[in-house]
């Protein structure tokens, strides 16, 4: 790094050590050009990136948004909430592990849906029918195609469609 004293674009490190309960690590510095020495930290940068939006917007990482949105695509879903909360621990991990400054909300919302697929098919469904910016009723159709085999194995009988049905029932009139 260049020296903060003279700006000069060559220092050499004379002592590297860990610092912070091995969290950090402290450098000891000198400058090539004017001798000055001076100590750096380097730590993980843990930072969440900043979400980039289709139009362009840059905003901070919602984690309450990611949440209510997972809870309402599992609304009356049989999944535990504790499930929930290590499909979203693993999510921010993975977001914070890429190590970049943003990510565009595309690569959030197939990270969610990675997840979703995992703890139900249904909820998955909803997210992406949703989310997923469809180009057309083929690649819907597509995306059914791809977890019917699923649903089959598994012997029920078609979940989507019972949950579809009892969300679009009529309501009384009072
Ligand atoms: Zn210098």
């Amino acid at each position: 790094m260049h020296c903060p004293f003279c700006r000069h674009e060559e220092t050499k490190v004379t002592d590297s050590r860990l610092a912070g309960e091995g969290m950090q690590i402290r450098r000891r510095r000198e400058c090539l050009s004017c001798g000055e020495r001076f100590t750096t930290f380097e730590t993980a940068e843990l930072v969440m990136p900043l979400v980039v939006k289709s139009d362009k917007r840059r905003v901070p990482f919602d984690e309450a948004k990611l949440r209510s949105g997972m809870e309402k695509a599992l609304e009356k879903r049989p999944v535990a909430r504790e499930a929930v909360e290590e499909a979203m621990w693993r999510i921010g991990r993975r977001l914070r592990s890429m190590g970049e400054r943003e990510v565009e909300s595309r690569v959030l919302g197939e990270l969610v849906m990675e997840e979703l697929h995992h703890l139900d098919e249904v909820a998955y469904v909803r997210f992406a029918s949703v989310y997923r910016s469809f180009q057309d009723v083929d690649a819907f159709r597509q995306e059914i195609e791809h977890i019917r085999p699923q649903r089959r194995r598994r012997a029920q009988p078609r979940p989507a469609l019972a949950a579809a049905r009892r969300v679009e029932a009529p309501k009384e009139r009072k």
